[in-house]
């Protein structure tokens, strides 16, 4: 692993960005309903709502969900209208993902006084997903938590991981531990809180066979902390910094070749559901021939966590 030329202070990643993307405070950013399989071994409809909130206070070295935040909090009542918005727009789902490019449980993003409301929207899902940082990971979950069991919802939250190598972490600007991360966990486990948790492929200062390998041992990192789920999110340049490193050599994106042997892998341990993030995943095809059968596999991979016969093909 060869020493970064940049400097990766807080005030490069920040500085390095490109604009933020125009957002409405009233609006979701997006919205989808999309199949998972679930811990129970179906396969059902999740609705996801990405909300439009105020920025991560972590400023990650690989992340560009600021893109889509606005610098202030957003007014009270604004999140319980973003997802009155996108699901008067959606079919109807068993699961909700109230996704806010951030921690839900950061008050300055999902202002508190907007929990009843949230709840309320929130009534007639088997469960709602959310994301959070370790660090935020206390009591006000319990509460949240509480609310929903009144009315037979089940919490769960997604926690980023990302990288347990010891040199690549703390680069990541995460200002997390592997013990932070294991206390959140343990902390929410303990508290009947089912955990997911997202885990990077490839990030910067990592060759592809490196970036596989420590993607796997994070995902068993991970199951061996009572985690149900892990989702592996191949890095992908976009917001400035990361291009910085990919002109110096100290990061490229992983080839989907690799995604399907994390995938393969992962499955094959057998320790709990393993998906990949498949967004935009043709970009890192290698051959133009077989990229759509390869995700599709991909894709049904996700759904059945069973393994397929990979894919032949005559061009590559
Ligand atoms: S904690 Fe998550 S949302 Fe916040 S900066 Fe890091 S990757 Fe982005
Ligand atoms: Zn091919």
């Amino acid at each position: 692993m060869a020493d970064t030329p940049i400097e990766l202070t807080e005030r490069n990643i920040v500085t390095a960005r490109p604009d933020r993307n125009p957002v409405d405070v009233n609006t979701p950013y997006s919205f989808l309903v999309e199949p998972e399989r679930t811990h129970d071994g179906r396969v059902e409809d999740v609705a996801t709502v990405f909300l439009t909130n105020r920025e991560c206070p972590f400023k990650c070295l690989m992340c560009d969900l600021w893109r889509n935040t606005t610098e202030q909090t957003v007014p009270i009542g604004a999140i319980p209208q973003q997802i009155d918005f996108a699901l008067q727009r959606l079919p109807s789902a068993r699961h909700l993902k109230l996704y806010n490019s951030g921690n839900f449980f950061d008050a300055k993003a999902i202002p508190r006084e907007d929990w009843p409301a949230i709840v309320e929207r929130a009534r007639g899902f088997q469960a709602v997903i959310v994301e959070n940082h370790p660090k935020l990971c206390g009591d006000a979950c319990l509460d949240f938590r509480d609310r929903l069991a009144e009315h037979g919802v089940e919490l769960e939250i997604a926690i980023g991981l990302e990288m347990i190598h010891p040199e690549v972490l703390p680069r990541l600007n995460k200002q997390m531990t592997l013990d932070d991360y294991s206390r959140a966990v343990e902390f929410l486990v303990g508290a009947g809180i089912r955990v997911r948790s997202f885990v990077l492929l490839r990030p910067p200062f990592l060759s592809e066979e490196e970036g596989v390998e420590w993607a796997l041992r994070s995902v068993e990192f991970a199951f061996d902390r009572r985690v149900s789920c892990c989702a592996v999110i191949p890095v992908r340049a976009g917001n400035g910094i990361m291009e910085q490193l990919a002109a110096a050599g100290q990061f490229a994106p992983p080839k989907l070749s690799s995604l399907e042997a994390v995938l393969e892998r992962g499955i094959a341990m057998n320790r709990g559901r393993v998906f990949v993030d498949l967004w935009d995943a043709q970009q890192f095809a290698t051959c133009r021939s077989c990229v759509d059968s390869r995700v599709a596999r991909l894709n049904r991979m996700n759904l059945n966590q069973s393994m397929e016969l990979s894919i032949d093909c005559p061009d590559c």
